[in-house]
């Protein structure tokens, strides 16, 4: 049992690279633990949105969401061939604080006044979802958690380093920096995989142009880059994808 629990330990400290980019990250908790954390927190979350009439209402938005999804999450799997045996889900909520969101091992939340906002047409809309799938790949949530705990300087379970992660500022700020990077890389990795699945880069252009304008008013999380960086990176791949 010992040696059972020994090697797990050195199984799950691993360091990892992302697809693509190449960048090297410290892991510490497996990506089965971290995805059933995510899933209860999906559970927990589209439930109370269903309980309160704000899940899958547009059935027309979900129908489109689903379909640009499924193109988007087959380039994932040439990237990341385990991410075919995550279950991924995806759900259109109502809820106007919501714009676009994902979790560990597959699971995907967007907000329909989001996409209203914006306007988004499908490739725009591949683009952001893209962004989103990118940081499932390059399994963000996982790397930011074991962060957070090598931060703490000591063995923590799971639980206890996720409820910290959400609620001590300072920690926020010491991984601020990973953050930053993190955003970069799901937009940089997003837009190869939108690009891969078949979306022009036309719609990359146009979906960041939109975005940079809309920053005046309440942004896609304030951890993201400006507006007019993102532009000028969507601008980047655009020359270097040819297009
Ligand atoms: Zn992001």
């Amino acid at each position: 049992m010992r040696l059972l629990s020994l090697l797990f330990l050195v199984a799950v400290q691993a360091a990892a690279q992302v697809p693509d980019s190449g960048r090297w990250q410290e892991l510490r908790f497996s990506a089965q633990e971290v995805g059933q954390l995510s899933e209860e927190h999906y559970i927990e979350q589209t439930v109370s949105l269903a309980a309160a009439g704000q899940l899958d209402r547009d059935r027309v938005l979900l129908a489109r969401v689903q379909r640009i999804a499924n193109g988007l999450i087959r380039v994932a799997t040439t990237l990341k061939p385990e991410a075919a045996g995550w279950q991924w889900e995806i759900h259109v909520t109502g809820d106007p604080g919501v714009e676009a969101e994902s979790q560990a091992g597959g699971k995907l939340l967007l907000g329909r006044s989001f996409v209203a906002r914006l306007k988004l047409d499908d490739g725009e809309l591949a683009v952001l979802l893209a962004h989103e799938i990118a940081h499932i790949v390059a399994e963000h949530e996982r790397e930011t958690l074991s962060e957070a705990l090598l931060d703490s300087h000591r063995d923590l379970p799971l639980e206890v380093v996720d409820e910290r992660l959400a609620s001590d500022i300072p920690l926020q700020l010491r991984l601020s920096k990973l953050s930053a990077i993190q955003e970069r890389e799901a937009d940089q990795l997003g837009m190869l995989m939108a690009f891969r699945a078949g979306w022009p880069c036309s719609a990359m252009l146009r979906f960041y142009a939109k975005l940079a304008e809309d920053s005046a008013g309440p942004t896609l999380l304030a951890s993201h880059p400006s507006g007019a960086t993102r532009l000028s990176l969507a601008k980047g791949m655009s020359r270097l994808l040819g297009n």
